[in-house]
């Protein structure tokens, strides 16, 4: 029984004449517990907005977004927060919360109906800071923060979460290489030790050809491509999908795939 799935999912943004401005066409997908998946394509291809319908921040016009067999429509907010974390491409935050305060939010599925924390509360939201290395910046305001160590503290909030899925939208986007490698590790250790399903979208081809093993290559609103990466990180793909060169190299044990994209 697949964790995550999505049967026949379409989806339209209504321009202001009530003209679709773009659509997202039959989606199916199904994706097992356990399994670590990159959603790689061009901008403007769909992929936030497939993370957004899979999140159910986004009804569907047409299709079903299962969890578990259960229509995602179908949970409470609360056992939704405690299935699935989302971590969005932006993040913009009005009160000038404290970063501990933004990951603790992460723990509200789990807490009592006066929202009182518990020294478990506690715990798993120290331990969230130290695994993406922000504990020091715990009592610093996270609009004094930089844009990276922001990012690190939601990706902290949704490991608070402790969630069966976890979302990310181009978790890499603002971080340097050190925090890229030390995140996706700890990414990658509880996909290994927890089975923790995470369905990532990225813009870095290599970041999926190191982690993860399964790739949806998207564009103009459909998943064109879904296979293991080693059948789609291939330079032919790569032309087909974004329109440009490039050089694949696998490493000696065949496990790892690097792409240097080659000027025209
Ligand atoms: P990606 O994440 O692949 O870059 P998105 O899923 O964000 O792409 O967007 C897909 C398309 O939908 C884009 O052309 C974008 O302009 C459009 N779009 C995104 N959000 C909205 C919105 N809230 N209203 C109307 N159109 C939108
Ligand atoms: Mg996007």
């Amino acid at each position: 029984m697949p964790i995550l799935e999505l049967e026949n999912v379409n989806f339209v943004y209504q321009g202001k004449n009530g003209s679709s401005e773009f659509s997202l066409n039959n989606v199916d997908l199904k994706i097992n517990k356990g399994e670590f998946i990159s959603i790689l394509g061009p901008n403007g291809s769909g992929k936030s907005t497939l993370l957004k319908i899979v999140s159910g921040i986004f009804q569907p016009a047409r299709g079903n977004v299962l969890l578990d067999s259960i229509p995602v429509k179908s949970y409470s907010k609360k056992n939704l927060a405690k299935f699935m974390a989302y971590v969005p491409q932006t993040f913009s935050v009005a009160f000038p919360f404290s970063v501990f305060e933004i990951v603790m939010m992460g723990r509200t599925p789990y807490m009592n109906m006066f929202g009182y924390e518990n020294l478990k509360d506690i715990d798993v939201v120290n331990s969230s800071l130290e695994k993406v290395g922000i504990y020091h910046l715990r009592n610093k305001g996270i609009n004094e923060v930089s844009g990276g160590e922001a990012q690190r503290a939601f990706i902290a909030r949704a490991l608070a979460q402790n969630p069966r899925i976890l979302l990310l939208d181009e978790p890499n986007a603002h971080l340097d290489i050190e925090h890229q490698i030390t995140i996706f590790n700890t990414l990658d250790q509880l996909n290994s030790d927890s089975e923790l399903t995470i369905l990532m979208v990225s813009h870095d081809l290599n970041l999926a050809g190191f982690y993860g093993d399964r790739i949806l290559f998207m564009k103009e609103g459909e998943i064109k491509m879904d296979d293991a990466k080693k059948n789609i990180l291939n330079e032919d793909n790569i032309r087909t999908i974004f329109n440009v060169e490039s050089r694949v190299e696998k490493s000696p044990g065949g496990d790892y795939f690097s792409v240097n994209i080659v000027p025209k």
